[in-house]
């Protein structure tokens, strides 16, 4: 039993869909981002965006599947994302994960080029396991010292920030990993904002778990 997606045209569409979102809602922008999404019998591959490719021009058979544990051949038509390390180590470290998305939201990344972790300045830290939102250090894009990095940092977390570049989010499904996305750049934006009129109050740890418990009971009651 996996949380895999089917390799179906409809999970690829959903995936460039994914990608189109991240582009139109201003989240991302150009052919910066990456989403993978586990499949396979066993859950032990992932569909993930060829690199460099324009959103605009992804057709479903353009994504590439390969396996989450070992590297591309260079036989696949395109090349997978640059970022295909850092994908396939959280898909292989969380399996409670479906879907990994990285995007260059503008605040997030304002604030990791501070080097700055996202305290608890607002209660929905707590969609991201812990908290904070931390910070993987700077690596070059594509590196196995990034993808080392950022599993590290991870480990604990549903999503992180890392030096000068970006952010990056898991999800239990690519909904749910989209909507993290756009939760932990709104927490970025308002968290810069703060600082800019004050001196932002964080909550406590002890505060936090009284979010994360009344988060296990929230949202829609079946009737
Ligand atoms: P790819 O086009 O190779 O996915 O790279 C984009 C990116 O954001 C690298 O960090
Ligand atoms: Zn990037």
């Amino acid at each position: 039993m996996t949380n895999a997606l089917p390799d179906t045209v409809t999970t690829r569409q959903a995936i460039i869909d994914a990608c189109r979102w991240m582009n139109s809602s201003g989240i991302n922008q150009g052919t910066s981002g990456n989403i993978s999404v586990r499949t396979g019998d066993r859950g032990d591959d992932m569909l993930i965006t060829p690199s460099g490719v324009p959103y605009a021009d992804l057709e479903p058979d353009m994504l590439v599947r390969m396996p989450i544990d070992s590297a591309p051949t260079g036989n696949e038509p395109l090349k997978p994302s640059s970022e295909w390390r850092f994908h396939q180590g959280l898909l292989r470290s969380r399996p409670d994960m479906a879907a990994v998305v990285h995007a260059h939201p503008a605040y997030a990344s304002a604030l990791a080029i501070n080097r700055q972790t996202i305290p608890a300045c607002h209660y929905m830290i707590a969609a991201f396991g812990g908290y904070d939102v931390p910070l993987a250090g700077y690596h070059l894009f594509g590196s196995v010292e990034l993808s080392d990095e950022v599993n590290r940092v991870m480990q604990d977390r549903h999503g992180c920030l890392m030096a000068n570049h970006g952010a990056i989010v898991v999800g239990e499904s690519l909904d749910k990993a989209l909507w993290r996305l756009e939760e932990l750049e709104n927490i970025a934006k308002v968290y810069c904002l703060s600082k800019q009129v004050g001196d932002p109050v964080i909550l406590s740890n002890a505060e936090m778990d009284d979010v994360i418990s009344a988060f296990a009971n929230y949202g829609p009651v079946k009737v």
